[in-house]
């Protein structure tokens, strides 16, 4: 066993054998892997290896196609059969909803680069003879699906890594892990200590063992998981095709060819999580749980309605297994924060179609520093404090069994909730606010009128808010509005060398004390890392303003840069509340509670001021998303109730309004306004989300410098633009093809409906040939059809911002 090493991922699953593969592929060959028993002895033993690129998110879609096509390339290097059966798939609907659902996926699947097509209940039939299509309406078939052996492919990514200089020590347990003090660690183990310079946290079912062993804490539990092997079927026994991967979303089960049988899962209702406590260390390879069946009976049952001869061929064998789920059913990847080169590869539920998405995307950020494309819906840090264990128990069970629900854009789920909640809860739920959840947070969507339930029908299409929501942005547009600004994130900068190290992180200009900038943060390959907005509050002292989802994303970039600066960098977010306050009105509101000189003379658009709000010290901001005159107030969240009250009062002559990110997102929609997750992300570079306004090219020096000025010199392929559409029951809500005839021209980012120019907006990426001199003729393709649709050449409303800056 070697001493020293570069890298050593512990666990010899499919997920750790596919990141020491990617590591060698990608350069690295002195690396290790350490496995307690044999290679595949956790959850990958017994999976039923069913794999698909399909996924919401385009660019874990993109690393699942990628994982796909991988295994024929370890199987070609390493000689090693891995099994693969490409049947292609086929996801069946039998409801409506779930059909014109289906129908949108397919369209939105151009933009995630699957190349799938819609069929016809016959078509179904054909392709899988034993379903019954009386019920079913159609299905959606894609060739890129269907099942690996899982001993095979995890020894074939094992070879080839082998072959390319990595080595593999099974039978040796990891018992504790030693961080050293230059950031290196030493791993002990059962036959040794190897030293090295960085740790892959892949143990699968015992991730929060392995963290622990680092203090990390890996938010995962264990579910059980059953799927049945049937006797053989007389239909398949006399057939020479291959059944495809079915996935019955209505029937809530999944089901494959397994010789002359099938194999056919399910996701229960009445789960069953598993070692909720810690993953017992005896707990092996050779080892199952004990089958249920009656748990899962309601759901085999319905299974069997849609296959009947596989009820009459009989169950040869029964698997129950566990394997590892997050609160949202991604997987946590990526560095984790405060633990120099500790490297998480965990949560991976289905191995099989992300194993090397995953481990292509951890070897890229270990040996690049960043990864190429945002990967943000799989980033170890989305989550925070708030994913406590019995937090991710509750969401885990919720997405378990709701794995084939049917999601609509304005869904909210219930489970563990309310769990973090603001200053202003209490008077927002008294107000009849619908609320919605972000890091682990309560905020208000909207308000429901009083007298009806604050609640909101999942739809695809305008929903029961869309009223509501236009009055909020009407009592804005025309008196003053108030909002929770609690998921705001604030970082306070301050220390001699505060100015320093800013200038270097932000690719823009700092603003002087008073001011407020938009502060752009890249990657050094020069793509789009932040958003933020930062305050100039003494000579020495800065507050950032940035989404409080990205809290720990940022804290980490930061302290990733701080090297030798001498600052303090602090998270405020949560001893800091903002409250936004939006409309004409809001100069004459704040004149009246606040001491402080209102004027544009006096604050001018893009400032900031200390001053008292009521009886409470406060920073003010002039800044607007709305596009109308407005303010954010910066208060320490103890007195935020008060203040928040006291802006009330003082606006009911105003006719104040209380409104939430609903109308928030379609006042910014109408002036568009782009927004962090959707237009800018790590896939964009400035140029192409117009966020090179805000970059000083000039300065000497800034993180990514060099590629952003040759980002200037490219060609685009796309650039973001502002879309008007003609559409009638739904608007866009993200990842809709944009069509140019039959030409597919781009794809919509985000989508809402402007209450104030009564138009159906969306932002979106079009490729340049489209955006001159034809951007007149474009399409959309919205849940109710193809929708026309023109780029619009300037913001619909107020496009020469006379009254944000007014
Ligand atoms: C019944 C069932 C059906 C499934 N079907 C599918 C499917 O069709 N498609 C799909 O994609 N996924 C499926 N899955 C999920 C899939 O099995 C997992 O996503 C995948 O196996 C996770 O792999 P992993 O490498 O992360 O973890 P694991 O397979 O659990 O591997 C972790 C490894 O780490 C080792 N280890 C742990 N601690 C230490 C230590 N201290 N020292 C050394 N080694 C250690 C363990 O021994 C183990 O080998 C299924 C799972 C089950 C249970």
């Amino acid at each position: 066993m070697k001493e020293h090493t570069r890298v050593v991922v512990i666990g010899g699953g499919i997920v750790g054998a596919a990141v020491l593969y990617h590591l060698t592929k990608l350069g690295w060959s002195d690396v290790v892997l350490v496995e307690r028993k044999q290679l595949t002895a956790g959850s990958t033993w017994h999976a039923a290896g069913g794999f698909h690129a399909m996924n919401s998110d385009p660019n874990v879609a993109r690393l699942q196609a990628y994982g796909i096509s991988v295994y024929k390339e370890v199987e070609e290097i390493s000689g090693q059969d891995v099994g693969m059966h490409l049947t292609g798939g086929i996801q069946v609907a039998a409801t409506n909803e779930r059909w014109e659902n289906i129908k949108y996926e397919h369209a939105k699947h151009k933009v995630l680069g699957i190349d799938s097509h819609l069929l016809t209940p016959d078509e179904c039939k054909k392709l899988c003879p034993i379903m019954d299509t009386s019920k079913v309406i159609g299905g959606l078939f894609d060739g890129n699906e269907g099942n690996i052996d899982p001993y095979g492919s995890t020894h074939a990514l094992a070879k080839a890594a082998r072959m390319a200089g990595a080595e593999i020590y099974v039978k040796t347990m990891v018992e504790d892990l030693v961080h050293k003090p230059d950031g290196t660690w030493t791993v002990i183990t059962d036959q040794g200590n190897i030293q090295c310079e960085h740790i892959v946290n892949a143990a699968g079912l015992w991730a929060r063992e392995v963290g622990a062993m680092a203090g990390v804490h890996v938010p995962t539990v264990p579910m059980e998981h059953h799927y049945l092997l049937t006797g053989d079927l007389d239909e398949l026994t006399e057939w020479d095709g291959e059944l495809p991967l079915v996935l019955d979303l209505d029937g809530e089960m999944y089901l494959r060819q397994e010789r002359n049988g099938v194999l056919l899962g399910v996701y229960e209702q009445n789960s069953t999580p598993w070692a909720v406590k810690g993953t017992p260390w005896d707990y092996a390879e050779t080892d199952l749980l004990e089958e249920r069946l009656e748990d899962v009976a309601d759901a085999l049952e319905k299974g069997f309605e849609r296959f009947p001869t596989v009820a009459e061929a009989g169950i040869r064998r029964v698997v129950n297994g566990p394997f590892t789920f997050t609160a949202d059913g991604n997987p946590l990847v990526g560095p984790v924060r405060g633990v120099q080169n500790y490297w998480s590869a965990c949560g991976v539920m289905a191995g099989f179609s992300q194993g090397s998405g995953v481990a292509l995307a951890l070897s890229q950020w270990m040996i690049n520093g960043e990864v190429d494309g945002d990967v943000f819906a799989m980033d170890v840090n989305r989550f925070g404090d708030y994913s406590t264990d019995a937090y991710t128990l509750e969401k885990s069970v919720e997405f378990y069994e709701n794995r084939f629900y049917l999601l609509c854009p304005n869904d909210e789920w219930p489970a563990a909730r309310p769990h973090k909640v603001s200053a202003f809860y209490d008077r927002l739920k008294n107000s009849n606010a619908v609320f919605g959840e972000s890091y682990g947070l309560e905020l208000p969507l909207w308000f429901a009128p009083q007298g009806t339930d604050p609640v909101e029908q999942p739809s695809f299409r305008r929903s029961n808010s869309h009223d509501p929501v236009g009055d909020e942005c009407r009592a804005v547009r025309d008196g003053v509005g108030i909002l929770d600004g609690s998921s705001f994130a604030k970082y306070e900068v301050s220390g001699p060398d505060a100015v320093a190290f800013l200038d270097y992180l932000f690719a823009s200009r700092l603003p002087t004390e008073g001011k407020v900038r938009m502060g752009p943060l890249l990657l050094p390959s020069g793509r789009m890392k932040g958003d933020l907005t930062v305050m100039g509050i003494a000579e020495d002292r800065f507050m950032i303003i940035g989404s409080g989802y990205l809290q720990e994303f940022h804290m980490m970039w930061f302290e990733q840069h701080v090297g030798d600066y001498n600052v303090d960098i602090r998270n405020r977010s949560y001893d800091l509340t903002t409250i936004v306050i939006a409309g004409p009105a809001s100069r004459d509101l704040m004149t009246s509670v606040a001491d402080g000189d209102f004027s544009t003379e006096a604050m001018p658009f893009m400032s900031v001021r200390s001053m008292d709000v009521g009886l409470v010290a406060s920073q003010v901001a002039r800044l607007s998303f709305t596009g109308e005159l407005g303010y954010e107030v910066y208060v320490p969240t103890e007195y935020a109730g008060p203040v928040y009250d006291s802006l009330l009062d003082a606006g009911k002559q105003l006719g104040i309004r209380q409104f939430g990110i609903r109308a928030l997102v379609s006042m910014g929609m109408e002036k568009s306004f782009g927004i962090w997750s959707r237009e800018f992300t790590p896939d964009y570079t400035p140029v192409m989300c117009g966020m090179n306004r805000f970059i000083d090219y000039e300065k000497a020096d800034f993180v990514g410098r060099d590629a952003a000025l040759a980002d200037r010199e490219d060609d685009h392929e796309h650039k973001l633009v502002a879309l008007e559409i003609d559409a009638d029951t739904a608007d866009a809500w993200g990842y809709e093809p944009i069509w140019m005839g039959d030409e597919y021209a781009g794809y919509v980012t985000s989508g809402a409906y402007g209450h104030t120019t009564q138009k159906s907006l969306a932002l979106g990426y079009v490729k340049t040939p489209y955006l001159e001199p034809s951007g007149d003729d474009l399409a959309v393709h919205l849940v109710d059809g193809v929708r026309p649709a023109r780029i619009l050449a300037e913001p619909p409303y107020d496009p020469t911002a006379l009254k944000m800056r007014g």
